[in-house]
């Protein structure tokens, strides 16, 4: 079995570090630090992404070689790799936070796939780095499975992502305080692959910015244009303010993207925000089972509810302006190349979310026609009693091809959480009929309609208890829960009635349970 050879772009183009421990240090004036992993006792490859390893050219023969499974538990590499970690700061939840850098993440070069295009592979959980600070470097198995779960079920679902290649168990124990309440306990460990074009965050550029390295920032800002923005490149003032403006593009597609199925990152801090607009750092996430706007999955920011459903795509937009300010020196000072991504962010989301929604309701948004009230009542009446969001959009298309209704369709009604109260049922009745009415406005069919619906509204997306669900079986050494999960998400538009179970709204046992309502940063 020939392995790949892999290039190092980053690392041939710009600085790195001169020391290579992992002592926790400031890195100053360099982009990454060369680092080894570190051995882990026993690899084993618990699952592995068929289609991505396809799109890569990696072959299933290859990918289940005990060698492939060494290299992806960083106990071995393949020619070309050079392992390193990046150096990026960021805001944390509102604050800057200064250094942080890949503290558990080691990237270990790109790959040239079929197509010709480079994808970067990253280990996730490989041990420590010069940004450890006080961490480990490791990851556990709960939220490795939930990070490769759900790189590829949200790829499956369209969203723009980095992905997952493998889930490898290390062998080693992992202590972890799951709730930070001093029950520190040992969980097993494991490691992701992680696969993107590129790994780089706003914080990348915000470090330098912090650190009135303009020359290094200049340096950074030129190398992601020529490979990943190459329209915006050479063109000075005008090129950088350009990529600002189309990064706040990405940004605000990603969160209407998001929004319109029920994605909550948890996380929003600008270390965790892609400059290519991908969904990057599944760690505390949640999807909304009950349509509520105020819900966050994550335990640490229960208080301030900063990253909740709703706020996501406010808080898209003031991390581009933090993102913007970071690029000033590039602007010349020029503050309005900031407020003109930051209108274009509003414009782009404005109108995204609105046709995903419209989407959603297989109509053709026209404000002539009403439609925009029709949206705002909508998740007014959603948001007013427990309803499971991804059902209730789900039945639409079984409720679109029937007469209109005139009491509360049986396929809708299993959305509810509880039993509705009549003013509820009244008022969503009405919508409905009015909602009915609309869609025969459209030059489609209602048969159409249908179809295009099934093809926007997932019938299964990765719910909390779900991933809870291979987590535990997984724990007792039974992965099929995680390999049928991992099947099923790779169609989730499709009926695939033999996997209903998998569609089902939250089961109350896992309404208040850890894993499932409930998620810390500790992973
Ligand atoms: P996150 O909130 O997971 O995106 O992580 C924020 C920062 O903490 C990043 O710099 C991570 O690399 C770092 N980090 C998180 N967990 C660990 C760990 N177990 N060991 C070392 N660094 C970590
Ligand atoms: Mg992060």
């Amino acid at each position: 079995m020939t392995p790949p050879t892999l290039h190092r772009r980053f690392l041939e183009a710009l600085p790195g570090d001169t020391e290579t421990t992992t002592t926790p240090r400031e890195v100053l004036g360099a982009l990454w630090s060369r680092v080894q992993p570190t051995a882990v006792a026993a690899p084993e490859l618990l699952a592995w992404s068929q289609p991505l390893a396809a799109d890569l050219g990696l072959s299933d023969e290859l990918m289940v070689d005990t060698e492939t499974a060494r290299v992806l538990g960083g106990n071995s590499l393949w020619p070309g790799m050079d392992p390193y970690a990046a150096n990026y700061g960021g805001h944390q939840f509102g604050h800057w936070a200064g250094q942080l850098g890949d503290g558990r993440a080691i990237g270990l070069g790109e790959l040239k796939r079929p197509d010709g295009e480079l994808a970067e592979l990253q280990l996730k959980g490989a041990g420590p780095t010069a940004y450890s600070r006080r961490g480990d470097g490791r990851a556990v198995l709960r939220s490795s499975i939930r990070e490769f779960l759900c790189s590829e079920a949200m790829h499956a679902l369209g969203v723009p992502t980095t992905r997952a290649l493998s889930l490898v168990q290390t062998g080693d124990q992992v202590v972890r305080d799951m709730f930070y309440d001093g029950n520190a306990q040992e969980e097993p460990g494991a490691i992701v692959c992680r696969v993107a074009p590129s790994f780089l965050r706003f914080g990348n550029y915000q470090l330098l910015t912090a650190r009135s390295d303009t020359s290094l920032l200049k340096k950074l800002a030129d190398f992601t244009l020529e490979h990943w923005f190459p329209e915006f490149a050479g063109k000075g003032k005008e090129g950088y303010s350009a990529w600002l403006t189309e990064v706040a593009a990405r940004t605000a597609r990603l969160m209407a993207h998001w929004q319109a199925i029920g994605f909550v990152h948890g996380v929003l801090n600008t270390d965790n925000m892609s400059i290519l607009g991908l969904t990057i750092d599944y760690g505390p996430y949640g999807w909304t089972d009950n349509f509520d706007l105020g819900w966050t999955p994550n335990t640490t920011d229960a208080q301030q509810h900063r990253y909740a459903f709703g706020d996501q795509p406010s808080i898209g937009l003031w991390n581009i302006a933090r993102l913007g300010e970071s690029l000033l020196p590039l602007f010349d000072g020029d503050e309005t190349c900031i407020e003109a991504a930051a209108t274009h962010y509003q414009k782009v989301y404005s109108e995204t979310a609105t046709k995903r929604f419209a989407d959603k309701l297989g109509i053709t948004f026209d404000a002539d026609k009403d439609d925009g009230q029709l949206l705002q009542d909508l998740f007014d009446w959603l948001g007013k009693e427990e309803t499971d969001m991804t059902l209730f959009f789900r039945s639409l298309a079984k409720v679109v091809v029937d007469d209109e209704p005139t009491s509360m369709p049986g396929t809708t009604q299993s959305s509810f959480y509880g039993t509705p109260t009549t003013t509820h049922l009244d008022t969503g009745i009405q919508w409905l009929q009015r909602w009915w009415q609309r869609t025969r406005q459209e030059a489609d069919k209602p048969d159409a309609i249908a179809t295009a619906l099934d093809s926007t509204n997932p019938k299964f997306v990765l719910r909390n208890w779900l991933a809870q669900n291979a987590i535990d079986a997984a724990h007792k050494g039974d992965l099929s829960v995680l390999q049928r999960l991992l099947e099923v998400m790779w169609r989730p538009f499709d009926e695939q009635s033999e996997h209903d179970d998998l569609a089902q709204k939250r089961p109350e046992w896992a309404r208040n349970k850890p894993g499932c309502s409930a998620l810390s940063c500790s992973s």
